[in-house]
């Protein structure tokens, strides 16, 4: 069994109920089980500002999925959300990103691990942070120290919606 972190974001019809469907969607994966999950937490778009706000989260997961098996399943949890994918950085019903499996270090066109970006997006960290601010992503450090790294504001600008941390499965 292998842990990873998923990163969930919705900006379309009714981004929380997107991303606490894809919550149990997570978990009725082949040989995968939801461990917890983040508060939802709202956030400015990155990129284009023309676009309703975001709903983010983060779930930890154990899977005896391969990560490329992994990011497969989740493309086609997006695609079950009817993600459209017209315009980079745009609005989308359900983004679901790998952003760590284990300790892997991996590059391909596919597929990139850690997450490449996870360093500077304040909607990954922070919840991220709730679950365990002291996770280690390789090459990147302790999720604590990215947090400060990005400044003392950076999880009040993004505002969790519920306080506390939920462990429903
Ligand atoms: P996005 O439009 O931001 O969801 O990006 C999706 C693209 O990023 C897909 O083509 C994936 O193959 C690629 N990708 C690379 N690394 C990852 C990752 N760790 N998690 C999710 N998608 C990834």
């Amino acid at each position: 069994m292998a842990k990873a972190w998923i990163g969930l974001g919705s900006n379309l019809e009714n981004p929380s109920k997107q991303v606490t469907d894809a919550f149990v969607e997570l978990n009725e994966l082949p040989a995968t089980q939801l461990v917890r999950h983040s508060s939802l937490w709202q956030s400015k778009p990155f990129g284009p500002q023309d676009q309703p706000d975001f709903i983010n989260a983060v779930a930890e997961i154990t899977t005896e999925l391969t990560p490329l098996d992994l990011l497969a399943k989740l493309q086609g949890l997006e695609d079950l959300h009817q993600r459209k994918r017209e315009r980079h950085w745009g609005p989308r019903t359900l983004d679901l990103d790998l952003l760590a499996y284990e300790q892997e270090v991996f590059s391909s066109e596919i597929l990139t691990l850690p997450h490449p970006g996870i360093a500077e997006r304040a909607f990954v960290l922070c919840p991220l942070a709730e679950l365990d601010e002291n996770l280690a992503l390789p090459n990147l450090g302790k999720v604590k120290q990215l947090i400060q790294q990005l400044g003392e504001q950076a999880c009040s600008e993004v505002l969790p919606l519920e306080a506390k941390v939920t462990t429903r499965f």
